[in-house]
């Protein structure tokens, strides 16, 4: 049990909460969820299935026809025909990966993993057994990956490769050109799958197209695709998200879900094919407030000495770099709530090499990031 990490986003919030318990009022720029409500039709689908009395337990692998919206949503997005036999609707995105890390990952393994990247990834690999290698992403290459440097990484022991675009915590995107060469390069590397966590894909911005793993035939079977409802919805408490699986596992990723949770929640599932069906202006109008936002907290993250932050290009966090403040990441994160009453994250959370970095979210409102940042201006000009 002690190989097994945790999110400190976590933590940072209880931190928070115990703060603004005495009386202490502190700005939350460490959220990893929406703060737009969901959307009042998607609401009122799921208040509907609960009178309508979906009270018990669904297929392990959903209902049918959320699935084939999923499938329908996929071919509109991404333009990727899945079939609904692939597709397991999952209590949130985490158990897809949690699932298939479980799958691949035992000792003597090696799984690559992004770094900095969701914490989860590195703590369930290590949790298997498995060795976590760190695919690095550098700000020099806009928070992306080299396809050589990655294909370079590959052992007669890697089973497993986790990719995440957007991307938590750095907002990068993976550009096409790179999906295709490093998609080639695992061509000559059959045994090695491939989890594509595409839990942002909605939340781009600057005409940014989302490259999906879907969209590569010739891995299909053995690339695992997550997304779901939490980010693109503002659906994070919901608990619903999905997993396309190639055909020769995902019996097994049913299995593990009957093991686990047996089925996601019936009635957010119902609420869950309204979103997908229903008008989506209400992820456009999100999209375009985080867009605002992003643009905003870029230009007052840059005015702050020793900080400089490049534009994300997706999700909605900016991944500033602090080297210039002569403090590490961790020492920031204490300081900023303590001192300033900001929460905001240690690039560090979300492994080594984001050491010299802080996380900020830009899920909060226009007023309450300016007021994060001349905090954090503040507490490093005394
Ligand atoms: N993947 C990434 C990259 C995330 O950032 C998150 C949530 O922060 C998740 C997966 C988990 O999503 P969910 O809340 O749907 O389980």
């Amino acid at each position: 049990m002690s190989s097994l990490g945790t999110e400190t986003a976590f933590e940072v919030l209880a931190k928070a909460k115990a703060l603004e318990a005495e009386g202490k009022d502190v700005v939350h720029l460490h959220i990893g969820a929406p703060d737009f409500e969901t959307p009042p039709h998607i609401v009122e689908a799921g208040r509907e299935a609960l009178a309508d009395g979906w009270h018990k337990y669904t297929p392990a692998k959903g209902i049918p026809e959320v699935r084939e919206a999923v499938c329908e949503d996929i071919a509109r997005g991404r333009g990727a025909t899945v079939h609904p036999d692939r597709v397991l609707i999952a209590p949130g995105g985490k158990p897809t990966l949690f699932y298939a890390i479980l799958m691949f990952g035992e000792p003597g393994a090696e799984i690559i993993y992004p770094n900095p990247g969701f914490p989860i990834y590195e703590s369930m690999i290590r949790f298997t057994g498995a060795e976590a290698v760190p695919m690095r992403l550098a700000e020099e290459k806009a928070y992306s990956f080299s396809a050589d440097e990655v294909l370079a990484q590959i052992t007669p022991r890697t089973s497993l490769i986790i990719i995440n675009t957007p991307a938590n915590p750095t907002g990068g995107v993976v550009p096409r050109e790179e999906m295709d060469r490093l998609v080639a390069g695992l061509e000559q590397h059959p045994d090695v799958a491939i989890l594509c966590d595409e839990i942002y894909s909605r939340l781009l911005y600057d005409g940014e197209e989302h490259v999906s793993i879907l969209q590569y035939e010739s891995v299909a079977d053995r690339a695992i695709c997550l997304d779901g409802w939490s980010k693109t919805y503002a659906m994070t408490g919901w608990r619903l998200g999905w997993g396309v699986w190639p055909e020769g596992l995902v019996d097994q990723a049913e299995r593990m879900q009957i093991n686990c949770a047996s089925c996601a929640n019936a009635a957010t599932q119902v609420a869950g094919a309204a979103a997908l069906r229903g008008p989506q202006d209400a992820v456009d109008e999100m999209c375009a407030a985080f867009d605002e936002r992003r643009k905003i907290i870029v230009e007052e993250l840059n005015a702050v000495p020793g900080f400089t932050c490049l534009m994300p290009k997706g999700a909605f966090y900016a991944f500033a770099n602090v080297k210039g403040t002569g403090c590490s990441s961790k020492e920031l994160e204490e300081r900023f709530l303590y001192e300033a009453g900001v929460a905001c994250l240690s690039g560090t959370s979300f492994g080594r090499f984001g050491e010299g970095y802080m996380r900020f979210s830009y899920a909060n409102s226009v007023e309450n990031i300016r007021e994060g940042v001349r905090r954090v201006r503040a507490c490093l000009e005394s």
